[in-house]
């Protein structure tokens, strides 16, 4: 590319006119922000100058980016559009688009390699996009992901830590790198880490590792916290207690984004969520909708000693089909309460017994399996 740049290292206050029209022409032919500042600070434009260049620049397609504006109830703080990102011919996101309410908490669902970590680190602008756009905050985080870090925070793993602080002190570490003061021993309760404080990383089972790694990235008190994986390899008490960790947060206002492959976690903690499959979301929805929208019922299955006549189960609320094998009867139904009241009431009624009864509720595994053809844990 043939853009002149003139070198400003020894400039104190370089007039941004001519940064400005370099970066405009540098989008124009293509190069990516990443290029374009490693450009600028290679000719010596200071940081600041660099940053407030790509503000000034931004006014123009976004205006409101650089005035800090509350959000409305209705508009999303997080609006991903087409989003693709592709490492060379292999695309590992694929156009991809949804929003996430304040407050919400947004899962993405779905198998290993399905995109969902590449995903969210495009979000946190820890990931270069090659298709599409993300607002975070009303921030664009192609060009503002310095501003949309203050609003965010990350869930560190615990190879990142600073070996040979104790746990307050990694907290006081990582506050001071946002300028933050803050009370690690309130962070620490808030995590159930207190008595934690004096100790090192290292000495910390799984699930106060992760527990720990929340606190961390709740240091800057973040409109919204990205949580990867938080739960995997951890032992199903570590699990119950960071859902129940999580949900609190939820409680206090926070957004969450959380991805999963367990099916159950989404379940639990998410208002709403993406499922991904193969670099594209499947379906999105809550997981209310998600259940019904597909048309999987709930089966009811009971073993009993009398030959039960199909017009007493037909009548029950909510049946939609029935069978019976060698005195197990199966049902399914989409209101799985009102018809297990149904079915108790009619063996009073006709005086039949009811032995062995198992209700198989659907599950998303079944959504996703009717969605995609395959398990989602293959
Ligand atoms: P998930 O989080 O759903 O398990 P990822 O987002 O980590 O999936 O990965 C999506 C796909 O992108 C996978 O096939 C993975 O191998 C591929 N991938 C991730 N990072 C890179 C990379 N740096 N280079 C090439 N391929 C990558």
């Amino acid at each position: 590319m043939n853009i002149c740049l003139n070198s400003h290292e020894n400039d104190i206050l370089p007039d941004l006119k001519e940064v400005i029209a370099y970066i405009s022409e540098a989008r124009a032919v293509g190069l990516s922000q990443d290029e374009i500042i490693s450009e600028l600070i290679k000719v010596g434009w200071p940081n600041g100058a660099i940053r407030s260049a790509f503000a000034q620049l931004l006014k123009v397609p976004y205006p409101h980016t650089h005035n800090q504006i509350e959000l409305g109830p209705n508009q999303p703080i997080i609006e991903v559009k087409n989003l693709t990102k592709k490492y060379g011919n292999f695309t590992a996101v694929d156009n991809i688009s949804f929003s996430v309410q304040p407050g919400e908490t947004f899962g993405i669902l779905g198998p290993n390699g399905a995109g969902k970590t590449t995903t969210m680190e495009m979000i946190e602008g820890l990931k270069s996009i090659s298709g599409g756009t993300i607002l975070v905050d009303n921030k664009n985080v192609a060009h503002q992901s310095h501003d949309v870090k203050s609003v965010i925070g990350v869930q560190l793993q615990a190879s990142s830590f600073f070996d040979g602080l104790n746990l307050k002190e990694l907290i006081t570490t990582f506050a001071s790198m946002y300028n933050r003061t803050v009370d690690p021993m309130e962070l620490l309760e808030e995590v159930q880490l207190s008595d934690k404080a004096d100790s090192q990383v290292k000495e910390l089972s799984g699930g106060q590792k992760q527990r720990l790694s929340i606190a961390v990235g709740l240091v800057n008190d973040p409109k919204i916290l990205f949580l990867d994986e938080p739960t995997t390899g951890l032992d199903p008490q570590a699990r119950h207690n960071l859902w129940d960790l999580v949900t609190s947060i939820k409680n206090r206002g926070k957004t969450i984004v959380i991805t999963t492959h367990y099916m159950d976690e989404a379940e639990v903690l998410c208002d709403r969520i993406a499922i991904m499959d193969h670099a594209r979301i499947v379906a999105l929805d809550t997981t209310h909708n998600l259940l019904h929208s597909i048309g999987i019922d709930t089966s009811i299955e009971f073993k009993s000693g009398m030959i039960i006549q199909p017009e007493i189960l037909r009548v029950i609320s909510g049946v939609e089909t029935f069978s019976s094998e060698d005195g197990t009867y199966t049902i399914t139904t989409k209101q799985p309460k009102e018809t297990l009241d149904g079915l108790f009431t009619a063996s009073r009624q006709y005086k039949f017994d009811i032995d062995q009864l198992t209700m198989k509720r659907a599950t998303l595994e079944d959504v996703f399996l009717k969605l995609t053809g395959h398990q989602l844990r293959d």
